[in-house]
């Protein structure tokens, strides 16, 4: 059977190159080939000895998914829909802005979290991507990128974990993907421009804290439990308070020093003033314990099935006041990509549902996307 080779983090790599009677240099060399250079031939990996590459073109391959379709929107910002098989297409987006070009990349075809605000855990959960389907997304992007722009240095200068899917509900093949992002011979990126965004699976992001410290963006949505058990129903597992301080914890190993928190703006259900007071309280409460936290507001992107409607931008604007006024660093995020549907919560996929039955299921959101700062105040003063 043959292997598909971007599914190898460098000492996985190494170990299979081992096996092939081939010492660990070999594999520096290959890794280099496979995601600095793109290459998908063999034979065009000239400086490895022509056994080598006889041996590889017998058990191995290099190759990234299907492509359904591409979308590109007059801001740049550009869409792929992948086929991962059996019915199932996930999709990753590229968000470029003037000094840096963000990748939003899936982790799972579906979610089993079950968010009420998001449209891929109203399509259930279909399956995990495994290791090489979470890197194929960033090899494709970065080096079709390149190809299209002229570009021989890096496009894609960070990636957030942020299209479809809990990346921290599929764990294993999260890391060695991560690892890769990070290796110098593969996309050098820092530990700071890699960010993993969770709804708060505890037990997993403690063990990433050691495993792999990359930023950690957590979807908090709202201030208290019994509003985040109905929003965000792994909160009845891991309810606030355990969550806030697994952050503390994080962030003695996070590249930054800061933890950032989205919170999805719903109209009339976690946009209040009050909402904001009891938040406000709540962070200076975990604060006190040395959280610091940054304060990312998203424009909800209002989907048929959830009855939930966009906060207004009054409403909006006035929320993250309260917050700054108590000295909480907050953003606005500003929406991308709109026009081909690339924005937060409006990602297409075609997800196969649990009952087999194909839908095209409006998913979602995406990405760290434009951020408008509307503060700037030292991170951490509750
Ligand atoms: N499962 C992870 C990562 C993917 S979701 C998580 O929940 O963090 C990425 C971000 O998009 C999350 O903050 C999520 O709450 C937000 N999101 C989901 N649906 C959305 C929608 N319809 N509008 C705006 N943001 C949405
Ligand atoms: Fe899953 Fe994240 Fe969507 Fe919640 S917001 S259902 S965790 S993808």
């Amino acid at each position: 059977m043959s292997t598909n080779l971007l599914g190898f983090d460098l000492d996985a790599l190494a170990a299979f190159c081992e096996r092939l009677g081939e010492k660990r240099f070999r594999a520096t060399q290959l890794y280099r080939w496979i995601h600095q250079r793109g290459a998908t031939d063999f034979a065009q990996m000239t400086d490895l000895a022509k056994s080598l590459r006889d041996k590889l073109s017998g058990c191995a391959h290099i190759q990234a998914l299907p492509v359904v379709s591409t979308q590109r929107s007059a801001d740049g910002t550009v869409k792929w829909l992948f086929d991962v098989g059996d019915g199932n297409l996930i999709e990753s987006v590229f968000i470029p802005e003037t000094d840096r070009g963000t990748l939003c990349v899936s982790s799972q075809a579906g979610c089993a979290v079950g968010c009420r605000f998001c449209s891929t855990g109203h399509q259930g959960f279909s399956r995990n991507l495994d290791t090489a389907e979470i890197l194929a997304q960033l090899w494709f992007a970065e080096h079709t990128l390149r190809r299209e722009l002229g570009r021989s240095e890096r496009v894609i200068t960070n990636v957030v974990m942020m299209g479809m899917g809990e990346p921290l509900q599929n764990y294993a093949q999260l890391v060695p993907a991560l690892k890769v992002m990070l290796d110098d011979h593969a996309y050098g990126l820092s530990r700071r421009r890699v960010t993993v965004s969770t709804s708060g699976v505890v037990p997993m992001m403690d063990r990433l804290s050691q495993d792999c410290p990359v930023a950690l963006a957590v979807s908090l949505h709202a201030p208290n439990d019994p509003l985040r058990d109905h929003l965000v129903p792994l909160n009845r597992k891991y309810p606030i308070d355990e969550l806030l301080d697994a952050c503390t914890r994080y962030q003695e190993f996070a590249p930054r020093d800061f933890i950032t928190f989205e919170y999805c703006m719903l109209d009339g259900v976690n946009d209040q003033p009050e909402h904001a007071r009891e938040l406000i309280a709540l962070m200076k409460r975990h604060g006190a314990q040395g959280l610091q936290a940054k304060f990312n507001l998203i424009p909800f992107n209002p989907f048929e099935a959830s009855g939930l409607k966009r906060s207004p931008q009054p409403q909006v604007q006035a929320f993250a006041a309260l917050l700054m006024e108590a000295g909480l660093v907050t953003t606005v995020r500003k929406t991308r990509g709109d026009d081909i549907d690339a924005a937060c919560g409006q990602l297409a996929g075609d997800v196969k549902d649990r009952t087999g039955v194909q839908e095209r299921i409006a998913s979602q959101r995406l990405g760290m996307l434009g951020q408008i700062p509307v503060v700037s105040v030292p991170a951490g003063q509750v």
